[in-house]
């Protein structure tokens, strides 16, 4: 099919690798590409914790990625990163467990950290940017969607902060992060992007208080996949700066055309949440056979209302799950399957941003 810029894929279910072919193999974004094509894929290996923490992008989703590459005749792949200021890429190359990949499927590692980088023009703008990473032909942004304490969340367009030497990096803190992380976009393109959405952190970018939401989601555009990922997980997308800003300099839309969903959310009962602060949230929520998605969209929900200050929303009945099927209850029910609750936030799975409306109104 012809992959569009302005559309968004979603994939749900419970396995990375199998979510990730689906999508590549109903999107085929490289069918027929040369096979000369300079690859880069940049993951977020923000630090060296796994997974599973909430702070870095999942090797079984890369793995599946290069995997579809490969298929078609791709193989010169490098995997490029520069964890934060105070990181050691290598460590994080190691502990994040793309060592092992690499050797799997002999793609390069590449680490920023130490690579040569040129000075280029963003709108008027001089900023630093790794060679490596301006010399590929296609570019594959692979961020978590995850929340972040500067700037609200980050995903596809803050990720590409991996990809300047660590000077610059301290030059953007110094610039306010949004503005050059937009402008930053309009000079590296990120051809595909696919967002790790399985379990990102709550809270900030270090991980610690996973949120599992059991998502793969791909699209073109940074802008149009961020302002997506904002609402899933509480936010307006104009709200968040670094999304404003990218619009307005044309990196891309905020509105998509069409979402196409593939799968379904699913059951996940022994892990849906696992971070202790996501749990505290859910503790006087009812729960019946709730989806990881859904679960995941109002753990957000509710961390963005209590943020707000709004304490009240936390003792408030509120249902959830595929049991409250049919079931008339008094309170709020979230989702399709709970429609019989005496006040109903629709949606399967709901978004957080409409969770938190619904909240804040009651
Ligand atoms: S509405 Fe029901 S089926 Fe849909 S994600 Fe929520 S719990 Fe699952």
């Amino acid at each position: 099919m012809t992959f569009s810029r302005s559309e968004i894929f979603v994939a749900y279910g419970d396995s990375p690798s199998e979510m990730v072919r689906t999508l590549l193999e109903k999107i085929d974004p490289l069918a027929n590409a040369d096979p000369a094509l300079r690859i880069g894929i940049k993951p977020n290996l923000v630090v060296a914790k796994p997974a599973k923490s909430g702070a870095t992008t999942s090797p079984e989703v890369v793995e599946s990625l290069i995997g579809y590459l490969h298929s078609r005749g791709l193989h010169d792949i490098c995997v490029m990163e520069s964890s934060w200021v105070g990181e050691d890429t290598d460590r994080a190359f190691d502990a994040c467990g793309y060592r092992e990949l690499a050797r799997r499927t002999g793609v390069k590692l590449v680490n920023l950290e130490r690579a040569p980088a040129k000075e280029v023009q963003a709108g008027g703008v001089s900023l630093r940017v790794c060679t490596d990473v301006l010399d590929v032909d296609y570019l594959i942004n692979v961020p978590v969607l995850k929340a972040h304490c500067q700037t609200k969340m980050t995903c596809a367009l803050k990720n590409l902060k991996g990809c300047i030497p660590d000077s610059e990096k301290r030059r953007f803190h110094r610039l306010g992060l949004h503005e050059p992380i937009a402008r930053l976009n309009t000079v590296l393109k990120s051809d595909l992007i696919i967002v790790d959405a399985l379990c990102g952190d709550l809270t900030f970018e270090e991980g610690g208080n996973p949120v599992r939401m059991d998502r793969i989601i791909a699209g073109a555009d940074p802008v149009l996949v961020d302002s997506y990922c904002a609402r899933l997980i509480g936010l307006e997308p104009l709200a968040v700066e670094h999304i404003r800003i990218a619009r307005e300099l044309g990196v891309g839309d905020i509105e998509p055309t069409r979402v196409v969903e593939l799968g379904a959310p699913t059951v996940r009962p022994s892990q849906i949440v696992t971070g202790s602060l996501a749990q505290s949230l859910l503790c006087k929520v009812h729960q019946r056979q709730a989806c990881s998605a859904c679960v995941g969209g109002l753990t957000h929900a509710l961390y963005r209302v209590r943020e707000s200050g709004n304490r009240r929303a936390l003792d408030l009945d509120i249902h959830i799950g595929q049991g409250y099927r049919g079931v008339s209850v008094e309170g709020l029910g979230i989702g399709d399957c709970a429609s019989k609750a005496s006040r109903n936030v629709p949606g399967c799975p709901p978004r957080a941003e409409d969770i938190v409306k619904a909240l804040q109104e009651l």
